[in-house]
């Protein structure tokens, strides 16, 4: 049998997936039309009392944090650029393949994210984090939506990198630097309307443009700037992993990097889901490990249907709804210093 042609694959890939972007449109309303109930001024109150006598806070923040911000997230109907899922661009693989169509929609996803603007959530967890020094801030979002809230970056590891960085595509060059240019290149104009799967021919916005015409390294001056984004299939970075179990660990600072100090007061208070399934590691693991250290969780998430996965234990608070109402809305008790008090 003969090899598929590239443009029968495409044409595939691209009918497949405005499947699944109809399926996920589908569950997207279902998720929207739930009603839930507002939290009680029970819950709410025993929250409050909670975060109060909290010292040490690990908060876990995932994409239902900005998709109020208009962020979607890949597992959306808006997760979709051109005919391309986020999975099949945002990998290693796809840019070796063709660097030039993979910096194009790293434009757009610059664009959609500077076009944003943190919600009362982003806010309200910046606010809680200044009234808190001992809380730490694992973000999966690239977007930087919580830096621009005014989140203090020394108390926030962003694991997932940031949409506004880039680092040579060689990790053993190591270069890696902050870039807020859009587009990356002017050569290669952002031409998509944001938030709109678009059949348009991939090709066609990028013909014209030279691979050389890229942005290169300037340290080792041979390999092409990619995005410092973790890329499917990809590690988590191990400094900035190895600062969460540090914290996890009692530690608060670059002073206890030693593995072997390890600190008494490992207690974890309180610990806050927001936005995420938790299906995934590490979330997963950080919230057992917390849980061990004796914290209590919160969970804020809109997605009933994966509510179940984050199993919640007795002790915990679920509020279920929009996580941009929902943040806000318990915290007030506490950043107002007023209302819901025993
Ligand atoms: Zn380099």
């Amino acid at each position: 049998m003969p090899p598929l042609s590239k443009d029968f694959k495409d044409e595939l890939r691209a009918k497949a997936n405005a499947s699944l972007q109809r399926h996920y449109k589908s569950l997207d309303d279902e998720a929207r039309s739930i009603n839930y109930d507002r939290p009680s001024a029970e819950m709410l109150a025993s929250f409050t009392a909670h975060v109060r006598s909290s010292k040490r806070i690990l908060v876990l923040i995932g994409a239902g944090l900005s998709a109020s911000s208009g962020i979607p997230t890949y597992r959306s109907a808006g997760g979709f650029w051109r005919t391309f899922s986020d999975q099949q661009l945002a990998t290693k693989s796809a840019f070796e393949d063709d660097p030039i169509l993979v910096w194009q929609f790293y434009n757009y996803r610059r664009q959609q994210a500077k076009a944003a603007l943190p919600n009362p959530a982003h806010h309200a967890l910046a606010k809680l984090a200044k009234k808190k020094p001992g809380l730490l801030s694992v973000n999966q979002n690239v977007d930087e939506l919580c830096q621009r809230a005014g989140h203090p970056v020394e108390q926030i590891m962003n694991i997932h990198g940031s949409l506004f960085r880039v680092k040579c595509f060689d990790d053993a060059c190591g270069f890696e630097e902050d870039n807020h240019d859009i587009p990356i290149i002017p050569q290669l104009p952002v031409t998509e309307p944001p938030g709109v799967l678009d059949s348009a021919d991939a090709s066609s916005a990028t013909s014209g443009v030279r691979v050389d015409e890229l942005p290169h390294c300037p340290k080792c001056r041979v390999n092409l700037l990619r995005p410092a984004t973790v890329w499917f299939g990809e590690g988590l970075p191990e400094a900035k992993v190895n600062h969460v179990n540090r914290w996890l660990c009692g530690g608060n600072s670059e002073a206890s990097i030693d593995a072997n100090s390890a600190v008494e007061d490992n207690q974890v208070d309180l610990m806050l889901v927001i936005g995420t399934s938790a299906m995934v590691w590490p979330a997963a693991g950080y919230i057992g490990r917390a849980r061990k250290a004796g914290a209590r969780v919160a969970f804020f998430n809109m997605e009933a249907r994966s509510a179940g996965v984050a199993r919640p234990e007795e002790g915990d608070w679920m509020f279920l709804g929009d996580a941009a109402e929902l943040v806000p809305e318990a915290l007030k008790g506490f950043l107002d210093g007023q209302g819901y008090i025993d």
